[in-house]
């Protein structure tokens, strides 16, 4: 049970999501002002970790995630480079109309669920053997990362961007992509609070399923069910006082939602 073998990534306990966070922000902001530009190289892993005073570990969390946003493309030993490929939408446009016009939350949610419900009823339509592999792939990777929620999110947004390329329609995959990076901050902390990602894991794993049997209003309902469950789970967590790190809580305490595995470690691999 108190096996260890796996990596433990995290080397600030109670940290880790923050400081994600904290180079998510940095390399945004280094974009924004313009100091780094598309096909630009990041600065050397060892300097930029100084610079944010974080661990590499820390530092590699964030990248991944901005690697899976598209925002950064890691080429095998050449270092990682600001993305000059596909188009996408200023995802920090809406940040700025959100806070001129007070765009709520729940209204950024109801846009990507509209949005999201269709794009995954086209993908259902119109997906090739590729990507069908590619989503097969991605639920492969979360059941594989249930006990890492940061890992586990890379490939959940993995997952919907493929989805969004399975769609066919560009305009629709962009719009969903700086919706979806304006969620960005309350994803990370549901993924990183949620006692069941095993249960998310099979939303994903049935929209997936309805994808590959070519039905659109299966994909449609379970997309809509994946992202109504994930919003309750978002509204629930905010009523969590403090937030929650890489240690689960205590099922017992509070969380009733769905029992995780095991308590107090969560689950290995599933079989
Ligand atoms: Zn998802």
């Amino acid at each position: 049970m108190a096996r260890r073998t796996k990596q433990q990534s995290s080397e600030e306990p109670g940290g880790h999501s923050q400081l994600t966070l904290q180079v998510v922000d940095h390399v945004r902001a280094l974009i924004a002002s313009g100091a780094l530009h598309p096909g630009d190289r990041l600065p050397p892993e060892r300097e930029l970790a100084r610079e944010l005073k974080i661990s590499r570990s820390s530092l590699r969390a964030g990248i991944g995630f901005l690697s899976a946003m598209g925002v950064l493309k890691s080429r095998h030993g050449a270092g990682t480079f600001v993305s000059s490929g596909p188009p996408a939408l200023d995802s920090s446009s809406l940040s700025v109309l959100g806070a001129l016009h007070g765009f709520l939350p729940w209204q950024m949610f109801e846009a990507r669920l509209v949005i999201e419900a269709s794009v995954a009823s086209l993908a259902a339509e119109r997906a090739t053997d590729e990507h069908i592999a590619e989503l097969a792939e991605e639920v492969a990777e979360m059941y594989a990362a249930l006990a890492d929620p940061h890992e586990y999110l890379i490939h959940d947004v993995r997952f919907h961007r493929t989805i969004a390329r399975a769609s066919g329609n560009p305009i629709l995959a962009a719009l969903m992509e700086t919706i979806s990076a304006n969620l960005y901050d309350g994803r990370r902390l549901t993924v990183e609070n949620t006692q069941d990602l095993k249960q998310s894991a099979e939303m994903h794993r049935e929209i997936y399923r309805a994808i590959r049997s070519h039905n659109p209003p299966q994909a449609k309902l379970s997309m809509e069910q994946h992202l109504n469950l994930a919003r309750m789970a978002q509204a629930a967590e905010s009523n969590t006082p403090q937030t929650l790190t890489d240690t689960p809580a205590d099922p017992a305490a509070g969380h009733t939602a769905l029992a995780t595995p095991s308590p107090g470690r969560p689950a290995t691999r599933p079989s």
